[in-house]
């Protein structure tokens, strides 16, 4: 299931608006619409359904398009955004509800997706936006993290805690997230959760920012592109490919689930034993005070060879695990809890077992009808296991991404070539190489292509007949682009950014076409280390997208074993090694020189640290980011 299908919207439109002169927030103009109609269009993406929290004006909020319920506090008297939340849950048609204010419309796109990975990643029951802050009187000042417990992914089922905490007259949105499980998403554009609380706000922002402008970073370039909003629109722009094919279950090891997997049979198909022991019923086992009673083996149930007689009183059958339970019978007393066993005489103490222990019930792990597994999910070794307990043989995968690459250079020589003066070897094309066939793509390695424009031009016709992506490395930083922008202007429509990231500046992004064909290009920087940052924070991504997979990397968090210099905005991605640490928890410390063109830095470490837009230097001890290079499966 995706996870748009999961999440109810809810936005909290309830207050008196105080600080605007009474005006009803939601519904001031702004941009051409009104306040709420942004968030609307911006929660609309990230969710099934969008319910409204109104006191006021109940009429105008219905009126809007993609509404579907308006509700006012169901506690009455203007009790502040827990009442409102406390609404939303009850109007929750689905698991998860996404909280976001009238009054904010620049909220990100991928708000939900961050907030729930977070969730998944931590158990959590709720997730919250965190944003680094800086004080505006003292702008020296180390940045601060800052909490935003209105822009909030939070489980449908906490609505019993809810009511009950504020039952206790208790109405702060922090102090009732105390009460849960929380996880903390760090986002990067701190504006994109600037709410807007006086009408003279209202009229600044209106000349200031369009909501969707890209945010220049503060004492970084001001005009380099933020990493967040580069993401953002390559996600908005590329699309799933609809070709799919049929493989038998082996072959779909590691590829993208076109279809969802609906389970034709209840898994397990019968109840049976967890353990080895004997099968009864629960009603004869002995009431508290009373003597042990005796039961009499009558028979034995195996794995694939029922009993299928049902017990009278006081009588039990020898059980073994996976073994269907025999009529009558609910419960299983493990063989080693019996208080003595005598040839066929069985002696059961009081509380040995409770009545209905130890079994496994037919339909406990999947439901007949249920979905087993949602489409885009990427094929792992439990998914092979899952669909093969539901006898399917054949599953419907993704086709093959096709995706050529080629490297730019004149100073560049394949293996097997003579090292000229001034040369180096094509390393990018082994590293994109290794990605891509990890990200299961079929290859289309196109070599060398020379700083010339009619070989470019020539290339990337090419690629465009063969390929649904072309990723190119070198010739796109500012001096080295002018020719290779001219002959993209030619091809299609490509971007040419410069990026507030290290390493990795330069990136172009756009489609290029031939004729008929087209494919998305990703230009990617030259130097070594750069390639491989931007291809997994730019490119993965897109290809996963094309490939209709639904997976995400979560960060996770790692103490850092020693003081990081970073430098507030722009974003970097420093190679670490994290290991566990003597107190048990992971530390992370650098590789050693970060330079974009020492490789080995990439060889030596484990994981990225990402070092977000805002963030400053680090202190040892602090926790940072990181995401893993490797993972279990
Ligand atoms: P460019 O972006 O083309 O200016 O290249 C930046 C740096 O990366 C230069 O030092 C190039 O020599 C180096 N570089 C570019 N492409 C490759 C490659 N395929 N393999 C190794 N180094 C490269
Ligand atoms: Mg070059």
């Amino acid at each position: 299931m995706s996870l748009k299908s999961k999440v109810t919207g809810l936005i909290l439109a309830g207050g008196r608006g105080t600080r605007m002169g009474r005006v009803d927030k939601g519904l001031q103009p702004f941009q051409g619409a009104t306040l709420v109609a942004h968030v609307l269009r911006r929660l609309a993406p990230q969710t099934a359904t969008i319910v409204i929290n109104a006191n006021r004006n109940l009429p105008q909020y219905q009126a809007l398009a993609g509404v579907a319920a308006v509700a006012p506090d169901a506690m009455g008297g203007y009790e502040g955004p827990l009442a409102g939340l406390q609404t939303g849950l009850q109007h929750c048609a689905t698991e998860l509800l996404l909280t976001a204010p009238c009054d904010s419309p620049f909220l990100p796109a991928d708000l939900a997706e961050r907030l729930y990975a977070a969730m998944q990643a931590e158990g959590a029951d709720l997730a919250v936006a965190v944003t680094m802050e800086r004080d505006e009187q003292d702008p020296a000042a180390a940045p601060y993290r800052q909490p935003h417990p209105v822009f909030s992914l939070i489980k449908a089922g906490v609505l019993p805690q809810l009511d009950a905490y504020l039952a206790t007259g208790a109405r702060r949105m922090e102090g009732f997230h105390k009460t849960l499980k929380m996880a903390e998403v760090l986002f990067d554009d701190a504006d994109a959760f600037r709410n807007i609380n006086t009408l003279e706000e209202l009229q600044r922002h209106e000349r200031e920012r369009a909501p969707a402008a890209a945010t220049p970073g503060f004492g970084g370039d001001p005009d380099a592109l933020h990493v967040a909003e580069a993401q953002r629109l390559i996600r908005e722009r590329v699309t799933p490919i609809d070709a799919t094919e049929r493989l038998p279950l082996r072959a779909a090891l590691d590829r993208v689930l076109a279809e969802d997997i609906i389970s034709p049979i209840n898994v397990p198909a019968y109840d049976n034993s967890a353990m080895d022991g004997y099968a009864l019923r629960g009603a004869d086992l002995p009431a508290e005070g009373a003597a042990p009673a005796v039961f009499k083996n009558i028979g034995i149930a195996y794995a694939g060879r029922p009993f299928t007689q049902a017990p009278s009183a006081g009588e039990c059958i020898r059980i073994m695990t996976g073994a269907a339970i025999p009529p009558g019978c609910d419960s299983v007393i493990p063989q080693e809890l019996a208080a003595a066993i005598d040839g066929d005489n069985v002696t059961i103490a009081h509380g040995a077992i409770r009545n209905g222990a130890n079994l496994r019930r037919a339909g406990e792990d999947l439901k007949a009808g249920g979905i087993a597994i949602a489409k885009g999910k990427i094929i792992r070794p439990a998914d092979l296991g899952l669909v093969a307990s539901l006898g399917i043989a054949n599953i419907a995968v993704t086709r093959k991404l096709r995706v050529a690459f080629f490297s730019t250079g004149d100073e560049l020589r394949s293996l097997g070539e003579c090292l000229d003066e001034g040369c180096v070897y094509d390393s990018n094309r082994y590293t994109l190489f290794g990605m891509l066939a990890r990200l299961g793509c079929e290859v289309i390695d196109m070599g060398i292509v020379r700083d010339d424009p009619i070989a470019l031009e020539t290339a990337l016709r090419e690629a465009c007949k063969n390929a649904d992506a072309i990723i190119t490395s070198g010739g796109v930083s500012e001096g080295a682009a002018d020719y290779t922008r001219d002959i993209m202007a030619v091809l299609g429509e490509v971007d040419f950014w410069k990026l507030a990231m290290r390493p990795g500046r330069p990136l172009a992004f756009g489609k290029v076409q031939a004729d008929d064909d087209s494919a998305w290009l990703f230009g990617l920087p030259g130097n070594p280390v750069a390639v491989m940052v931007s291809f997994y924070m730019f490119a993965r991504p897109a290809l996963l997208r094309m490939m209709g997979a639904t997976a995400m990397q979560p960060a996770v968090k790692a103490r850092a074993a020693e003081a990081i210099r970073k430098r507030p905005g722009r974003t970097e991605y420093q190679r670490g090694i994290v290991s566990t640490g003597a107190d048990g928890e992971a530390q992370v410390r650098l590789t050693g020189a970060q330079g974009s063109g020492i490789l080995s830095s990439m060889t030596e470490a484990n994981c990225i640290v990402v070092l977000h837009h805002e963030q400053a230097n680090v202190a040892a001890g602090q926790m940072v980011d990181v995401l893993l290079f490797d993972g279990l499966v």
